[in-house]
């Protein structure tokens, strides 16, 4: 019997390697060999526990690999065979609920009470001790049911790179829920992974201008690689609206995209929107944690427009279109690698934003 190893977070601040038979699969499954992982603040917020009790869980929703063994059914409705270079969505949808039929399956409405309303999120919510098992990217393997979504990854996009795919699909989803077209001037908040690559989506969406904010002067100097056509230190600025209106000539943004997941951030972003334009609020704050706007001055008044935006839904075909296309340097933001057995490391190395991390992946599989 083959077996593969996975790293396991057995309950909160406590994970192990663990080595599992590789399940069966049925006629509608494949397994994943998994090549690259990317390593994700969510992922300490579940080290924590701050994201529920889904312990055990196998972290891990950034990831790509290659097929491995595939039922008849699934080979036959997918196009695939093993060997091919794979992205598996990591929200695998009910397919049933209103939701899901609506595309909108990243608000999946299915699987309420045990995922505590979230829907099916690999590497978050799905158990470890749900059967077949292999639920996260932390792994050697992962398990694929007919109902997951796979794409293909173009053959000369390097795993590195394809690594990249989960995070950019977000800042896919950002730009379209903020309706990015030509001509817009668009002001992303937070240098992080996901702002420097909401900044490459808006960019490809047309954008005529775009302003990265943030505190970290490497990231925002690392911006105008990613389709930036300015950056403003918030932490050097007083006045961070009237900093963005002398850079866009006077104006504030048609569409700001809050990527830092902070309150303050959150109220900015909605003070940088101009009249009628649209603010995008995608940073999580931590469970519970209000938030005030000044409803009639920022909000009502200027009839601003806010919407959230969550998850991945319809941002993998972008993203790997963007990808495909090669117009922005993405491997540079793979700023460190590791084996599986050092995802312990890994994780603090992220937790600390050590050594000039960008974006930390392990490498579950040794060839390739
Ligand atoms: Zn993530
Ligand atoms: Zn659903």
């Amino acid at each position: 019997m083959t077996t593969a190893h996975q790293v396991v977070f057995v309950a909160p601040g406590r994970m192990e390697v663990q080595e599992h038979p590789v399940p069966s699969i049925g006629p509608d499954d494949l397994t994943m060999r998994v090549r690259r992982v990317g390593i994700c603040a969510t992922d300490v917020h579940l080290l924590d526990g701050h994201l529920g009790d889904p312990f055990p869980v196998v972290p891990g929703h950034e990831f790509v690999g290659e097929v491995d063994r595939i039922g008849a059914d699934a080979a036959l409705a997918r196009g695939l065979r093993p060997g091919d270079r794979i992205a598996v969505e990591m929200l695998v949808p009910c397919g049933r609920c209103d939701r899901c039929r609506q595309g909108r399956y990243n608000v999946c409405e299915d699987d309420d009470r045990a995922a505590g309303g979230r829907g099916r999120q690999y590497g978050v919510n799905m158990g470890g001790d749900r059967a077949p098992g292999f639920w996260g990217g932390y792994a050697e393997t992962l398990f694929v049911p007919g109902e997951a979504i796979v794409h293909r990854i173009p053959s000369h996009v390097d795993w590195d790179a394809a690594a990249l795919v989960e995070p950019l699909a977000v800042a896919s989803r950002c730009v379209r829920r903020g309706r990015v077209g030509p001509g817009d001037r668009v002001a992303i908040i937070g240098p992080g992974p996901i702002g420097l690559l909401a900044a490459a989506a808006a960019r490809a969406a047309g954008a005529d201008e775009v302003v990265l904010l943030g505190t970290r002067a490497s990231r925002l100097e690392l911006g105008l690689s990613f389709g930036a056509d300015d950056t403003i230190d918030t932490s050097a600025e007083t006045d961070v609206v009237a900093a963005l209106r002398s850079t866009l000539g006077g104006r504030t943004a048609d569409v700001v995209i809050e990527t830092a997941g902070s309150a303050e951030a959150q109220v900015q972003a909605v003070r940088l929107t101009r009249r009628g334009g649209r603010t995008v609020l995608a940073g999580a704050l931590g469970s519970g944690r209000p938030v005030t706007f000044r409803q009639d001055e920022d909000i009502l008044v200027r009839e601003v427009e806010i919407v959230a935006s969550f998850l991945s839904a319809g941002g993998y075909e972008p993203a790997l279109a963007l990808l495909a296309r090669g117009d922005f340097p993405f491997a540079r933001l793979v700023s460190h690698r590791f084996p599986l057995e050092r995802a312990a490391e890994a994780l603090e190395l992220v937790r600390h934003k050590r050594d000039g991390v960008i974006k930390a992946l392990l490498v579950p599989q040794r060839a390739g």
